[in-house]
């Protein structure tokens, strides 16, 4: 399934015919606040058992148009937000040349592949800008895009084996990984507010299929800028989830980014990024 969030966060899914509504569907009240929506970590938990029912209401509702600024991010209030570093060879390439411009040296201890937090609040949806800190811009440091892969954990775990981890998956999305380049902890460089905008859907991990087969694509005001497969993953979602598992526990509707393309580069305000993820969609996101 497609699923999306929209409005006060009801429950979409994204059919042949447009957005039904599912919110009537889910087996428990509808709870609108995101503070308390514990329910959307209960869905990605259980979907396994809530799926015939969902998939039997996506087929029978009518289709209600939903616009780009009625969705919201697809997640909710997740435990924390997991990102990958140097998951692309040719992008650990490139952020030596990064580093010697913005930093006036390579950081060794940063060129290889782990894992590090991200705030959960830096969480935006579809119809957000990307809005830039004034005191960064002030300070004229570089701030990159980083347009990857979204895993979305459904029951989580501890040491979660690489041959059952995707059992452990929810589903994925689009996320932009927006990054200061400065000499600071990655944590605070990459968790201002709006620097993890996510979307447009979560697509199940049952209808996405093998997340290695997957395009990811992005253009800056109509320019290539990020293009890769997912193919190309040094270290691919299975072992994300394992490796992150090892380190602490997951928990349900948990994000792990999965890692940077090769192409990160400047945005500034009034750009317009174009981000597109085979089989889960597109988003068009202003920088303000
Ligand atoms: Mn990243």
């Amino acid at each position: 399934m497609k699923l999306a969030l929209f409005d006060d966060n009801r429950l979409g899914a994204l059919t042949r015919s447009g957005t039904v509504d599912l919110t009537a569907a889910v087996p428990w009240q509808h709870d609108p606040d995101p503070v308390t929506a514990g329910w959307w970590r209960r869905l990605c938990r259980d979907f396994a058992e809530l799926r015939p029912a969902l998939e039997t209401a996506a087929a029978g509702g009518s289709a209600v148009p939903v616009d780009v600024p009625r969705l919201r991010a697809p997640v909710l209030n997740p435990s924390k937000v997991l990102a990958c570093a140097c998951n692309y060879a040719e992008h650990v390439t490139e952020m030596h040349e990064v580093q010697e411009r913005t930093l006036g040296g390579v950081e060794s201890w940063m060129m290889n592949f782990d894992v590090f937090l991200k705030a959960p609040s830096s969480i935006s949806g579809p119809a957000q800008d990307i809005v830039l800190p004034e005191a960064v811009v002030a300070a004229e440091q570089e701030i990159h895009h980083e347009s990857e892969l979204v895993i979305v954990i459904g029951t989580g775990g501890k040491d979660i084996p690489e041959d059952a981890a995707l059992e452990h998956v929810f589903g994925y999305t689009m996320g932009l990984d927006i990054t200061v380049r400065s000499a600071a902890d990655r944590s605070r460089r990459k968790s201002y507010d709006t620097f993890s905008p996510v979307g447009p859907y979560v697509v199940t991990a049952d209808e996405l299929g093998d997340p290695g087969d997957l395009d990811i694509h992005l253009r800056v005001n109509g320019e290539d800028r990020q293009r890769v497969h997912t193919s190309t993953l040094l270290t691919k979602v299975p072992a994300i989830v394992a490796y992150a598992s090892a380190m602490m526990t997951l928990l349900p509707g948990d994000l792990i980014f999965t890692g940077a393309p090769p192409g990160v580069g400047p945005i500034q305000a009034g750009d317009v990024l174009d981000t597109r993820i085979s089989r889960i969609g597109e988003m068009r996101l202003a920088v303000s």
